[in-house]
């Protein structure tokens, strides 16, 4: 759930005694260390030195240092970017564009002139920096009081592991307010040979949990539900969310509309119909008959992460109304449309922000895929 706020709005500077500025007014609003008392807690009492530049290749080529008199943990003004370590800062805010135009990875490479190893850690860096933006704003939002939820079918590594990613939609706004995903077993028609090597795969690396999408589902209406009463629940006639809903703590009015019903601008669904097209649309390993498919559905979140930021935050809610307000401006969550440099404009702190137990999981990359025996996560401790 979208748990205590943690104020992350007053992370302003404070002034300080006996404190320097070399080149510039950046006053850094905390103390970088997840371990120091001053990481959360933003009072005058803390006390910092500056402690030199040093140079690099690229713009601005001077960085002030500083060292936190309290914990003695030395850090710089890009503690606080969100380029910190990069050796090509440019990348990052034309990965959000280009992710959502359409570009597989080793396109955006060729068309930037770096190693496609670097896309896949930027786009990774990015879907985490999206995850901490949307939960962090989400934490003083007014919660979806009536989602659409679906289940939206890609697959990851081959066609034999299919997934659901679970998106909940506020009808009103087209506002995406959560997803998660599942595992499910491949389905359909299948030639004998397939249904062999179905069978043969799932001997050798295990079966989806049949429950993985009622246990998903659920998690995803209890983080949309919050601590709110009452929830109205717009959704097809998949046999799991029935049952998933019944586990929730609060009152659902769940409203059932037939998969088969007709897909136009009046079926009630149409808000998670249209957010499936145009996922589909702007993503490219989502793409029908593509060779762009994600390899690990962990990255599929990640992408996922920044097509929601995009979409809320960035698009207008219509396509013939290019300046027509976004979803997060419907709603009134903001007052404005968010810009690339906007959303990159400062970072944030996994360790000052409350994620939803399965965004958790994302951010560290712990979603496995079973066809493959070894998995990157997310583990260095100082970087975003
Ligand atoms: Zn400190």
């Amino acid at each position: 759930m979208w748990v205590v706020p943690l104020k992350l709005c007053l992370a302003r500077a404070m002034p300080r005694v006996g404190m320097r500025h070399s080149n510039n007014s950046f006053v850094p609003p905390h103390c970088p260390n997840p371990n120091c008392k001053y990481h959360l807690q933003l009072d005058a009492g803390w006390r910092f030195k500056c402690i030199g530049t040093f140079g690099r290749q690229v713009a601005p080529h001077r960085i002030q240092r500083f060292l936190c008199l309290h914990c003695r943990r030395s850090f710089s003004t890009q503690t606080f970017s969100t380029t910190y370590w990069l050796k090509r800062p440019d990348i990052l805010p034309q990965l959000l564009t280009k992710t959502t135009g359409c570009m597989a990875n080793r396109q955006i490479a060729r068309d930037l002139k770096v190693a496609p190893s670097t896309i896949d850690r930027q786009l990774s860096r990015l879907g985490r920096h999206c995850l901490l933006y949307h939960a962090a704003t989400m934490q003083s939002a007014e919660p979806a009081r009536r989602v659409a939820i679906d289940g939206f079918v890609s697959f990851e590594h081959s066609q034999y592991w299919p997934f659901h990613h679970h998106l909940a939609i506020e009808p009103e706004s087209d506002f995406i307010v959560y997803f998660t995903d599942s595992e499910v077993r491949r389905s359909g028609t299948m030639t004998p040979a397939q249904k062999r090597k179905r069978e043969r795969l799932e001997a050798a690396l295990g079966r989806p949990d049949p429950k993985a999408v009622y246990g998903d589902v659920k998690h995803l209406l209890e983080v949309v539900a919050g601590s709110q009463p009452h929830l109205t629940v717009l959704s097809d006639d998949h046999r799991a969310y029935p049952q998933a809903i019944k586990g929730l703590l609060c009152e659902v009015t769940h409203l059932v509309t037939s998969s088969k019903e007709r897909r136009d601008a009046d079926n009630p669904l149409f808000p998670v119909n249209l957010a499936d097209m145009l996922l589909r649309h702007s993503s490219a390993n989502h793409k029908r008959e593509t060779i762009a498919w994600s390899k690990r559905r962990q990255a599929s979140a990640e992408r996922l992460a920044v097509f929601l930021v995009w979409r809320n935050y960035m698009k207008s809610r219509r396509e013939k109304r290019p300046r027509g307000p976004t979803p997060a401006e419907a709603r009134g969550t903001v007052d404005h449309r968010v810009t690339v440099e906007e959303l990159l404009g400062r970072r944030w702190f996994v360790s000052r922000t409350s994620l939803p137990a399965r965004w958790v999981d994302y951010y560290w990359r712990a979603i496995s895929t079973r066809a493959l025996p070894r998995q990157r996560r997310h583990e260095l401790s100082y970087a975003a």
